[in-house]
């Protein structure tokens, strides 16, 4: 398993004891081919080296390519593709070719170029955020699904994500061209560099110019981008929410997920605002009456509960025990700790509550029938749990029938009040 995030940058560094022949990255010098041919150099079970690959391997925070691979005799779905030192590994499905067969590799395009949309348009937002203010640097990427994500430094709040997009909005109006080289690292000071490379020997930048030339954006990076920085539009913010380390997570879509998403959400906000007969505009005003409204019936619903409960426990059957009066009320569970709290209320009175769900109570203001003590002997004869303190008790019996015996049972034992 890979962690859902990873820097942005992809260290492409030399491994001169590789174990296996290095793959050339058709990826990075053919970005809009979408077939090439290539020679098996090595296999290992289901997976597939090849001299050559146009299969972009999971890296950097972007997903790996897919696609198919077909050779004189068989074919085979990609279905992951790892890079290992400089060694691309495909796996496969089935059986693969032998070492030295020419296969002929052809991409899930439309899942490339989902791909490099999404990364065109983290490089994009995450320089917007850069110039908006310095400190919001960028720590992780995650471009795994649609919902992509930005972890930044420096606290950015909801003012600075909407200069950031403002930022970003106008840029992509004017144009931002893609321009990628290898840069030795005696060079790389002519290039303004979001974050310093991590890695050692030639380094591949990632530019975008504006249309002026100006470089707009630069980056270390050894992913998949879209030649116009305009085909990742839009590219809209979702959320942003403050995660561990101090940092914020910003949550954004590109392109047609992007509006894809925009119009599912558009739809199902339509769909409400017809059930309410507003325009969709007016939902939040609308939701807004319609909250204060329940709380304002909850808190109703709350006074009539009490109400019914102490014309319950005032028109109850009380009978005389030694040192008090005593009852046995049948309530719903909606109405049992009312109805407690009135019996409780009650001086010199042993109130039983119980439910039809078996749910029950006792309230004790004689101090000797302590409620937790009762409750507990009755349970123990019913089934169930519960427990609280000598005034008030609460529990769930198992067999609320059996509760209900243990307590007249108990009743009967109790010597006639003088
Ligand atoms: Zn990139």
């Amino acid at each position: 398993m890979t962690p859902p995030n990873s820097s942005p940058e992809n260290p492409d560094t030399e491994n001169p004891d590789a174990e296996y022949p290095a793959t050339e990255k058709l990826y990075w010098t053919q970005p809009q081919a979408r077939t090439f041919t290539a020679t098996v150099t090595a296999t290992r079970g289901r997976q597939i080296a090849l001299d050559r690959t146009l299969f972009y391997p999971e890296g950097g925070g972007q997903p790996c390519d897919t696609g198919t691979l077909v050779w004189d005799g068989g074919q085979s779905e990609v279905t992951d593709v790892q890079k290992e030192g400089e060694t691309v590994w495909h796996t496969l499905e089935g059986r693969p070719p032998n070492v030295g067969s020419q296969v002929t590799g052809t991409l899930d395009w439309a899942r490339r170029y989902r791909h490099s949309q999404r990364h065109t348009a983290e490089h994009l937002l995450a320089q917007a955020f850069f110039r908006v203010n310095p400190a919001f640097g960028i720590r992780s990427v995650s471009m795994r699904s649609g919902e992509c994500t930005l972890d930044l430094a420096g606290q950015p709040g909801a003012s600075h994500v909407l200069a950031a997009q403002h930022l970003l909005t106008d840029t992509l109006r004017e144009g931002l061209t893609l321009e990628t080289l290898m840069v030795p690292t005696d060079e790389l000071d002519a290039y303004p560099l979001r974050r310093p490379p991590q890695v050692s020997g030639p380094v591949r930048v990632v530019l975008f110019r504006s249309a002026s030339g100006d470089i707009w954006e630069a980056s270390a990076c050894g992913g998949t981008h879209l030649a116009q920085g305009v085909q990742a539009a839009p590219v809209v913010v979702l959320k942003t929410e403050r995660i561990k380390n101090e940092l914020t997570r910003v949550t954004f879509m590109a392109g047609e997920e992007a509006t894809e998403r925009l119009n599912t959400v558009y739809g199902q906000a339509q769909a409400l605002a017809r059930g309410f007969s507003v325009p969709v505009e007016r939902l939040p005003e609308r939701v807004d009456r319609l909250q204060a409204e329940l709380r304002s019936a909850q808190e109703d619903a709350t006074g009539l509960r009490r109400q019914l409960a102490a014309g319950l426990v005032a028109g109850a059957d009380w009978r005389t025990v030694p040192g008090g009066r005593f009852t046995l009320i049948e309530t719903t569970d909606e109405l049992l700790l009312p109805v407690l709290e009135a019996a409780g209320a009650r001086p010199g009175s042993l109130s039983v509550v119980v439910a039809v769900s078996g749910r029950g109570g006792v309230a004790s203001m004689l101090p000797e029938y302590p409620a937790q003590t009762l409750l507990r002997g009755w349970l123990a004869q019913a089934g169930g749990h519960g427990g609280g303190r000598p005034q008030l008790a609460r529990g769930q019996a198992e067999r609320p029938e059996d509760f209900r015996r243990a307590v007249e049972g108990w009743l009967d034992a109790l010597p006639l009040p003088e």
